[in-house]
């Protein structure tokens, strides 16, 4: 039997039941564009409540695995027509606990659905293939093995597509699932949970433990038992993460920051490099790994798109996401808010500011996290905030005389995660191509569109150099097996 977690306190799901944490602690989830409005209150969980969430998914992956994978598709065709169902629901939950828009919460969800589907066909493509043995007498092939238990530690920027593009991968290759959200999207995630439990997976097959990072996440990366851990996050967490997996041979993977650019060549059709840089920058208040940090503009064109830009920028409206007409929401929580803020402080500092700056205050906004969208110019390379992941809406123009200078520029960062560039010269979109060092590089387009058919993560800092989603989510999630048979 189905129990749902109550609106206001959210239990974790272990072996296919809704428990409260050993610790009979909770964490309060309050709105980031009002913090009178609780969300819900989650489990602050312990060591223990995660063992008995692996010791679940340990004992039920041997059954898990022999299905079909056409009959564990069934589960995750089930779950996305669960979650399509209450698709409202649940991005109005998104927009609450972590402030995207409710329009955009809703795109969210949806992909999650799409997410989903996808991967449940994945249970009937093929898994292997025959390779000829120099053996006349011999078959020889290759087969694919899950790992087994999965760990799965997500961030809160997108509360329900980064679950979803773990999750569903690692239980349509036959693996079983712990997941640990962050406490600032858990809310979201339990209303996931509800779904997968509603469709019925067997018990312990998916299991869900909210609570601090560095007990459930770390426990999650020492756990024994554990074979496979799955992240996204910061680079400061991944990076232990990894340390932590790799001294005990475990397999892990991990999808860190970014601080992508986009290039404006000469050639550019500037309103929709605008358009797209603001899309990229600015739409979910700048929260994505994705999102674009460094805006490199040639010089003949460099009057013509900052004045546009800054135009359109100051047209921005912010607020609470949930309501009609607000294009940008607050940021996702204090700290976050207090890290914007902090760089912005240096922006001033290292460059000129062009619009925005400040946290916005009055009677709509005081007791929410919302911030000002900001575009800085005279900023150099090696400025903190030309260099450093912000996390927020906040804009650097760099000014070049040529491509190659805009190519060399893009590249001058520790992380790689996305790039575009804005060219209708086809030279220049090759030269971009092949000379930009980021795992997603886009012409024409934001850096912030991805495709979960595609394959997903980052060159350099921004991943342990691993790829997500579409075809790729195999490599991670399973093990080859060549068969040999004479
Ligand atoms: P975070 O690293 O603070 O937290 C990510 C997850 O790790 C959370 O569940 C958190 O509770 C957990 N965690 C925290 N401390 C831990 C510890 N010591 N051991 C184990 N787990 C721990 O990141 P965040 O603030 O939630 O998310 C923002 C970051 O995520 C940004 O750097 C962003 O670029 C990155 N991100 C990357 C991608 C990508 O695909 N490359 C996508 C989205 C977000």
């Amino acid at each position: 039997m189905t129990v749902k977690t109550e609106t206001s306190k959210c239990l974790n799901y272990i072996n296919g039941r809704w428990v409260a944490s050993d610790s009979d602690e909770l964490i309060t989830v309050t709105n980031p564009a009002n913090t009178d409005d609780v969300v819900g209150r989650i489990q602050k969980s312990t060591r223990d409540d995660l063992d008995q969430a692996v010791s679940a998914a340990k004992a039920a992956k041997k059954e898990w695995k022999t299905l079909a994978g056409a009959d564990r598709g069934k589960f995750l065709y089930k779950t996305a027509d669960i979650i399509e169902s209450r698709l409202d629901e649940i991005a109005e939950c998104m927009t609450r606990e972590m402030g995207k828009t409710f329009p955009e919460a809703k795109g969210e969800t949806a992909r999650g659905v799409a997410i989903l589907r996808y991967y449940a066909g994945e249970g009937m493509r093929k898994e292997g293939d025959v390779i000829p043995s120099t053996d006349k007498d011999a078959l020889m092939f290759t087969k694919r093995a899950p790992l087994g238990v999965v760990g799965v530690i997500t961030p809160w920027n997108f509360p329900v597509a980064i679950p979803m593009w773990k999750t569903a991968p690692a239980l349509i290759y036959g693996n079983t699932v712990v997941l640990k959200p962050a406490s600032e999207a858990a809310v979201t995630c339990a209303k996931l949970f509800e779904c997968f439990a509603e469709a019925g997976l067997p018990a312990g097959v998916v299991n869900m433990v909210s609570g601090p990072g560095s007990v459930i996440g770390q426990g999650i990366a020492e756990h024994a038992d554990v074979n496979g851990i799955t992240f996204t996050g910061s680079n400061q967490v991944g990076k232990k993460i990894g340390q932590t997996a790799l001294a005990r041979g475990a397999k892990y993977q991990l999808e860190m920051g970014g601080k992508n650019p986009v290039i404006v060549a000469s050639d550019a059709d500037i309103d929709l490099a605008v358009d797209a840089t603001i899309s990229g920058g600015l739409r979910s208040t700048g929260q994505k790994c994705t999102a674009t940090s460094r805006v490199i503009v040639q010089s003949d064109v460099y009057d013509e798109f900052k004045e546009k830009l800054v135009a359109k920028v100051k047209e921005i409206t912010i607020g609470d996401g949930l309501k009609n007409g607000i294009w940008m929401g607050p940021s996702a929580s204090e700290s976050q808010l207090n890290t914007v803020l902090s760089y912005i402080e240096k922006g001033k500092q290292e460059g000129t500011l062009l619009c925005g700056g400040n946290r916005l205050s009055g009677e709509e906004y005081d007791k929410g996290y919302f911030v000002e969208p900001t575009v800085f110019e005279d900023i150099t390379s090696n400025a903190t905030i030309a260099q450093e992941e912000i996390f927020g809406p906040v804009l650097a123009l760099m000014k070049v005389e040529s491509l190659e200078e805009a190519i060399e520029l893009a590249n001058d960062v520790e992380f790689g995660l996305s790039a575009s560039i804005f060219t209708s010269n086809i030279q220049k979109m090759l030269s971009f191509i092949s000379d930009m060092d980021a795992g997603l590089v886009r012409i024409n387009a934001e850096s912030a569109g991805v495709e979960l058919q595609a394959p997903f993560g980052g060159m350099k800092q921004s991943s342990s150099h691993s790829r997500e989603q579409g075809e790729a989510a195999k490599e991670f999630f399973t093990s080859i097996k060549t068969v040999f048979v004479k």
